[in-house]
């Protein structure tokens, strides 16, 4: 299978960073528990576009803990042989703080691409599967017939409940739930729920 894998709140708690960057430069407060969609109504697009900047900037990128058991279950993947494509709304610039990232917490992967073209990038490199937890991208993919899965946050338990995408709390568990859509049987193209017509 050919699997990508989006970095912010897919591979890290990015809202800490986030939610701090808010407080910090707005004096906004962001709970985590109330952010039920994936617009941030408290602030301002532009507010926005600036906590993203600085949670992108070189030292907070290299500072991002992995969730536990991200990097062991893709380097699981890796190691069976899928194609890894690591993929983030980041921009261009950020590619090289970002492998410096990925080196320093030792994640295999095939390919990086930062942008904000990500379903269209996944297209391109006949991605069979998209792990995002943007509600967005989850439906932009299942359009595009990629498979959709995620960790859940308060933003994606609608797009959980409502649409055929693997769904987990963690990545134990996310590694659980995938591991019969990767087994070898299944690695024939057209194989995965949005195109074989659903999942639980
Ligand atoms: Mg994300």
């Amino acid at each position: 299978m050919r699997i990508a894998v989006d970095i912010d709140s897919t591979l890290h708690h990015y809202w800490v960073q986030f939610a701090a960057a808010a407080k910090r430069r707005f004096g906004v407060d962001l709970p985590y528990d109330q952010q039920l969609t994936w617009h941030v109504s408290q602030l301002r697009p532009e507010q926005v576009k600036a906590c993203v900047r600085e949670t992108h900037s070189e030292e907070q990128v290299l500072a991002a803990e992995p969730y536990e058991g991200a990097v062991e279950t893709i380097r699981e993947w890796h190691d069976a042989g899928h194609f890894i494509l690591v993929t983030s709304h980041r921009a261009v610039e950020c590619e090289g703080a970002t492998t410096r990232w990925l080196e320093k917490i030792g994640m295999p992967y095939d390919l990086l691409h930062c942008s904000y073209d990500k379903v269209t990038h996944c297209v391109e490199h006949k991605i069979d599967w998209l792990i995002d937890d943007s509600p967005e991208n989850l439906l932009r993919a299942l359009e595009a017939g990629i498979a959709g899965a995620t960790i859940t946050h308060p933003w994606n338990l609608d797009v959980c409940e409502t649409e055929p995408v693997v769904c987990a709390e963690n990545w134990h568990g996310l590694r659980a739930a995938m591991a019969p859509h990767l087994a070898p049987a299944n690695r024939r193209l057209g194989d995965h729920p949005a195109r074989a017509g659903g999942v639980a």
